[in-house]
């Protein structure tokens, strides 16, 4: 299997619809450790990449989006993502259709962009969180051997396994890490529409609700009268 422009049109669509569905929980949880926009920032900004969706490559499909977020995205997710985007777009320029390691190079690039452009790293509990052990576990997979689909499932898994993680972690960078240990609880937004995104990739819907979940919400409580 290999990816070619409608694919990467379904992924784009399906990551619209699905912070579109989610913005709210996106919203939530941005409420507790930012200031309660993410949901509305990443649904306008998908809005937009809809209307501009454009182009007859792999490559200048991710760079429309890009440009839609930058454009139509305040705050720190806009131009994160839209960096990202258009980094994975320059990581597939020239080709086609894209294999298992297509898809690697372009996710690798998206996140050095992410990384530069936000000067931060795995462990500040950011959207890299979802995205790095992605990586990871995309690279592993491909190693072992497995096609693209089966590829990008295990990515999906550890980027919902990196949100999930994000829970215990203090933030350290943009506005969560103004509440200082305050911020351990509570699951990073845009990790988790990170987790989202890499779903999306797969198209299968559980893998899409499960990336969709507040890890935070389901820790039990402890203390009197919790079993
Ligand atoms: P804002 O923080 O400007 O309101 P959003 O609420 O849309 O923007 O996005 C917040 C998310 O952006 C955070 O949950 C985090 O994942 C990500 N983020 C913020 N700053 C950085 C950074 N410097 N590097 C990587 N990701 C970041
Ligand atoms: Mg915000």
């Amino acid at each position: 299997m290999s990816v070619g422009n409608e694919q990467i049109t379904a992924v784009i669509q399906r990551f619209a619809a699905a912070v579109t569905e989610h913005r709210r929980l996106l919203t939530r949880l941005d409420s507790a450790i930012g200031d309660a926009d993410h949901g509305e920032n990443m649904h306008r900004g998908m809005r937009a990449a809809l209307e501009r969706l454009d182009g007859d490559t792999p490559a200048a499909l991710l760079k429309s989006v890009s440009m839609a977020l930058i454009s139509k995205v305040g705050g720190a997710a806009g131009p994160l993502y839209g960096t990202g985007f258009l980094r994975a777009s320059k990581a597939v320029e020239g080709k086609d259709t894209l294999e298992t390691d297509d898809v690697i190079a372009a996710l690798d690039a998206a996140f050095e962009g992410v990384k530069q452009r936000g000067k931060s790293e795995r462990g500040q509990k950011t959207m890299l969180d979802a995205l790095g052990p992605a990586i990871d576990a995309a690279r592993d997979a491909a190693a072992e051997g497995a096609d693209l689909s089966e590829t990008l499932r295990r990515a999906a898994q550890a980027a919902d396994q990196g949100k999930r993680d994000t829970v215990g972690v203090q933030a350290q960078k943009g506005r969560a890490s103004y509440l200082g240990k305050r911020s351990i609880g509570h699951q990073d937004p845009g990790a988790t529409s990170t987790a989202m995104l890499i779903a999306c990739m797969t198209g299968e819907d559980q893998l899409i609700t499960a990336a969709a979940e507040d890890a935070s919400a389901k820790e039990p409580e402890s203390g009197p009268g919790v079993e």
